[in-house]
């Protein structure tokens, strides 16, 4: 990861690339809940969501499922990401459940929702929520 340092600021990613923080339950497979995890073993993934992921990755940029998945799912996960062949950098556990997400950062955040069908992504302009000037 190529990673640009300033002097006393955490460092930003260089050259247009992106961190992409991926939800996997209802995004890239089956919604499934933590209480039913047997699920979390042979569910199908999404092969839209597998083929633009790996093309992300191909193209240089960081790849983090996020997921609210707990800590102890995580060797599952991570067996089912590697048995289905997604390409990926990390995997975080513990996501807030319940959704209606806002994340404030002091970096460039974007959010996408993703409503069914996982393709690159295209701009459009649409209303945010900002703070105040
Ligand atoms: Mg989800």
């Amino acid at each position: 990861m190529e990673l640009q340092y300033t002097e006393h600021l955490s460092p930003s990613l260089k050259g247009g690339i992106k961190n992409y923080l991926i939800d996997i339950d209802g995004t890239i497979t089956d919604d499934i809940p933590n209480e039913e995890p047997e699920r979390m073993v042979d569910c199908e993934p999404y092969l839209d969501a597998l083929e633009t992921i790996n093309k992300w990755y191909d193209e240089g940029h960081q790849i983090c499922f996020f997921t609210s998945r707990t800590e102890a799912l995580k060797q599952i996960t991570i067996d089912w990401l590697d048995k289905n062949g997604f390409k990926y950098h990390s995997v975080l556990c513990g996501k807030p459940r319940g959704g209606n997400y806002h994340w404030i950062d002091n970096h460039l955040v974007k959010a996408t929702r993703y409503k069914g069908k996982f393709t690159d992504l295209v701009e459009k302009n649409v209303s945010i929520e900002v703070f105040k000037d």
